[in-house]
C-alpha cells in the first residue's frame, strides 16, 4: 500500500463560530444565550464585544452538549 501524502477530497471543517446559534426550541437557557450573543454582536449596544460574543457561543454550545439541558445547570 503505497503512502498517500495527499487528500482526495477537500475536508469540511465546521467554524463554531460561524453563523448564527441555533437555540433549542423551548429551551430557556438557549434563548437567553443568544439573546446576549445578539447584544454582543449589535455595536450600538452597551454590551457589545465580540469576544464576547464568540465566548457566548461557546457556551451555547456546551450548554447544548449537556445531556439534560433543559434542567437548570446553576
Ligand atoms: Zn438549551
Amino acid at each position: 500500500m503505497a503512502l498517500e501524502t495527499t487528500l482526495r477530497d477537500p475536508i469540511q471543517l465546521t467554524d463554531p463560530l460561524s453563523g448564527d446559534p441555533e437555540p433549542t426550541p423551548g429551551c430557556d437557557v438557549c434563548a437567553a444565550l443568544v439573546k446576549q450573543w445578539k447584544s454582543a454582536r449589535n455595536a450600538k449596544s452597551l454590551e457589545y464585544g465580540l469576544s464576547r460574543a464568540s465566548d457566548l457561543i461557546v457556551e451555547l454550545r456546551r450548554h447544548q452538549d449537556t445531556p439534560g439541558q433543559k434542567k437548570a445547570r446553576r
